[in-house]
């Protein structure tokens, strides 16, 4: 049952019933009815002296509106002239307008919605796999190196706190390591002020090495262990390559330029978070440090290799570290899954320096 319209609806607002007399005309007959239109609930009805009944959405009527002289017609083509002087035709007049209105701010408001959700998407995609890695290197080549020391000295406590133990590893072979490390560095023509290598126990971390943004480079104990004088600095080539490329930089910078994109572009913080802590996470985790692996590997064989060394120590060393890592678990990228290692110790076997060492 519907409420009529003097009990339940007859608030004073465009949501009133508007009632109107007038001549109904049936689709495709010139002959006149007389009767009433009424505009209630987002329709007109119609309802003729001779009890004929029509009914339709506002949306789909048209009004035709000459002042006094208004028609509305229906989509099957029948129609109703409002009689003139009626009260309440410019109630009916504003229903219309108002509906009409309504209809094209919520289609044209979708349409917005649309093509701001396909803008988000592609600006996010285009920020996160062009942009953000074609910015972050040269970028990171600008932070200065007092930064990246800050870096260093915040988060080597950190590292000490949560999973590294003071190293066991007596003086005499700490400074025989060192030594061979300062050769290196010395030796590839780089700043040895701005590197330190710190020997710590590994504790669930096992053989390791890993290298901090400001030149920092820790390495367990039991990776000296398991690893050859010559794997162990092939290693450190390795570490060394991450510090001179500026992928630890790079991995923050990414990771903080994302977030910012996040919070601007996001539709909300429960998306933002969400994203944040995801996707891009994953994506910048593996995807990014993959890549980084792989060019330090590069730098680590042209550095063994200008110094007169086998790179292919390299490799001797990452398929120790396999070895030593069978459950592919590392805080360091350096053993992430087999079939990568696999791969990464392939192309080190097959590297060839790029210009070739005088009498080769
Ligand atoms: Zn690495």
């Amino acid at each position: 049952m519907r409420s009529t319209s003097n009990s339940g609806s007859d608030e004073d607002h465009a949501g009133a019933p508007a009632v109107v007399n007038g001549s109904w005309f049936a689709a495709g007959s010139a002959r006149r009815h007389d009767g009433t239109l009424t505009l209630e609930g987002g329709a007109f009805r119609v309802l003729s002296a001779d009890g004929a009944t029509a009914a339709c959405p506002v949306a789909q009527a048209r009004l035709s509106d000459f002042g006094d002289a208004m028609t509305v017609e229906f989509p099957d083509g029948s129609a109703f002239v409002v009689a003139s002087g009626q009260p309440a035709a410019a109630r009916l007049r504003a229903g219309v307008r108002g509906r009409a209105q309504l209809v094209t701010r919520l289609e044209r408001r979708w349409q917005a919605v649309l093509v701001a959700v396909v803008a988000t998407v592609v600006l996010c995609a285009l920020l996160l796999f062009v942009v953000l890695p074609a910015m972050t290197a040269p970028l990171a080549r600008l932070v200065p190196d007092a930064w990246a020391r800050l870096i260093d000295e915040q988060s080597l406590p950190l590292f000490d706190r949560l999973v590294l133990d003071p190293s066991a590893l007596p003086t005499g072979e700490r400074e025989r390591i060192a030594g061979g490390f300062a050769e290196l560095v010395d030796g590839l023509g780089l700043d040895t002020s701005r590197y330190s290598l710190q020997f710590r126990s590994g504790g669930s971390v096992g053989a390791n090495a890993f290298a901090m943004p400001g030149g920092t480079i820790i390495v367990t104990d039991r990776m000296t262990e398991i690893a050859s004088p010559a794997e162990l600095d092939a290693v450190l080539a390795h570490e060394i390559g991450h510090v001179e490329l500026r992928h630890g930089l790079q991995q923050i910078l990414r990771k903080s330029t994302l977030a910012i994109i996040l919070v601007l572009v996001g539709p909300d913080a429960g998306t933002i978070s969400e994203l944040a802590q995801g996707l891009p996470a994953v994506l910048l985790d593996s995807g990014y440090s993959r890549a980084f692996e792989r060019e330090a590997d590069r730098f680590a064989c042209d550095a063994l290799a200008r110094l007169g060394r086998d790179p292919s120590a390299l490799a001797d060393a990452l398929q120790r570290l396999a070895e030593e890592h069978p459950e592919a678990v590392a805080v360091h990228a350096w053993v992430s899954s087999h079939p990568e290692t696999d791969e990464r110790i392939a192309t080190i076997r097959s590297f060839t320096p790029a210009e070739p060492a005088p009498g080769r």
